[in-house]
């Protein structure tokens, strides 16, 4: 769509390149959903984008929840006998379970054991876990490593805190014409995992920065959270604001190589559902379209009942579909600067449908009008086609989108109709009762 013939290379293939090099540095910073870590990211995206970074203290409420302690941890490792590092968090936060309390302890295996953490059925992969809502500790590690520990004493160490402090997000505006916004959240409090969720980071900061080189119609609001505590927080802070959103997308495990995935809003049949419809069945490689269910990602949230907010989920593979999902095998070798730069361009692409989809009032609506007179007949087919769908369709009760979802042509076709025939008098832009554009 034209986007990308405005925006040149900021949407070509280097674009992924750009946004795999950033994840690259972010990948092994250990975050959590909360402390030092997600501020070291959101101190490496705010080089790149306007952040502002909020602090939520611990024991705020937040709806039914509960902002909890903060968690940072230094260093943690299991001892073998000999005094080696057998388990170390040095060479893989996965290592440890997140928020696990602090332990110093020398443990018999059998006691240990208790506290380890693998996948029996992928038997070379750390697994990720936390232990966010529950106190206690613990250690990931390979079941294959597992199956060969000697029976004796380990000695267990992990250097964290777990102390009243806050909860760090980060939120990037950029400003357009109007104040509807469309947001676009992110969940950031994954340590080293790719997919889930450093593409979705890096997705939107690149999204972020191109957004905010030219004027457009939306305002856009970006949110680098703490997943489910971090939305409820934010939902609960900008309550009196959910009505500017007009769409939304949870963007998170977009730069594997499966096909591009799209879960509708709990609504079904909001705009932006439309749009990244059209998009995604106008694609070389048609991507998949899911009803929503109550299960994922933030759009649990911001699609719960007392919000219900037009805000669908833009995946390529969907998570718990890949084996490498929650695990060590989701590093910078599962995602690809391809995968990356056509998720980029698609996001645009549903951006600019929204940007660009208006309602209009056809001003000659008894028999069509006479094109050929005023030089309206274009040499293509399809343009034809598209303003003659325009014309009929344009009573003031089917939007652009909508006719070109009726058609099957080109969103980007049908608009340009669009604004030529309204250069030309014959279409006017629906307005409400007041005179103002709906
Ligand atoms: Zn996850």
């Amino acid at each position: 769509m034209n986007l990308n013939d405005q925006s040149g290379s900021a949407s070509g293939p280097e674009i992924g390149v750009e946004i795999h090099s950033l994840m690259t540095e972010l990948f092994p910073i250990c975050r959590s959903i909360t402390g030092d870590g997600f501020r070291k990211t959101l101190g490496i995206l705010g080089r790149h984008i306007p952040l502002t970074v909020h602090e939520v203290p611990s024991g705020t409420r937040v709806f039914d929840w509960t902002v909890p302690k903060e968690w940072n941890i230094r260093d943690a490792f299991i001892k073998d006998r000999k005094g080696k590092r057998i388990v170390d968090f040095q060479r893989s936060n996965l290592h440890v379970v997140s928020y696990s309390l602090p332990v110093r302890a020398i443990l018999p295996l059998a006691e240990l054991k208790r506290h380890l953490h693998t996948l029996p059925g992928q038997p070379d992969l750390v697994p990720y876990k936390t232990a966010y809502y529950s106190e206690d500790w613990g250690f990931c590690l390979s079941h294959r490593q597992l199956l060969g520990l000697e029976e004796g004493d380990y000695e267990v160490v992990i250097d964290s805190t777990l102390e009243d402090g806050s909860l760090t997000y980060g939120e990037s505006y950029v400003k357009g014409a109007t104040e509807d916004e469309i947001l676009v959240s992110i969940h950031a409090c994954h340590p080293s995992l790719a997919n889930d969720n450093l593409s979705g980071v890096g997705l939107a900061t690149m999204l972020a920065r191109h957004l905010g080189s030219a004027e457009r119609r939306f305002s856009y609001r970006f949110l680098f959270i703490p997943g489910t505590i971090g939305a409820i927080t934010w939902l609960c802070l900008n309550e009196g604001k959910l009505g500017k959103i007009k769409a939304g997308l949870v963007v998170a495990g977009a730069g594997d190589g499966g096909d591009v995935t799209y879960q509708r809003s709990r609504r079904g049949d909001a705009e932006i559902d439309w749009a990244a419809a059209h998009v995604l069945g106008h694609a070389a490689r048609p991507g998949r379209l899911l009803d929503f269910r109550p299960y994922g990602y933030d759009e649990r949230q911001y699609c719960s009942p007392g919000f219900d907010l037009p805000v669908g989920r833009f995946s390529r593979t969907p998570f718990g579909e890949y084996p490498e999902y929650h695990t060590s095998g989701d590093d910078m070798t599962f995602v690809s600067a391809g995968s990356l730069a056509d998720s980029f361009r698609k996001i645009l692409d549903i951006f600019e449908v929204l940007e660009g989809n208006r309602t209009y009032r056809n001003v000659n609506p008894k028999g069509e009008p006479q094109l050929g007179r005023r030089g309206l007949y274009a040499a293509e087919d399809e343009k034809n086609l598209a303003t003659l769908w325009v014309l009929n369709l344009s009573d003031g009760g089917h939007s652009l989108l909508d006719i070109a979802e009726r058609s099957a042509l080109p969103f980007e076709t049908v608009r340009e109709a669009a604004r030529i025939l309204e250069k030309a008098g014959l279409l006017v832009e629906r307005t409400g009762p007041d005179g103002v554009k709906t």
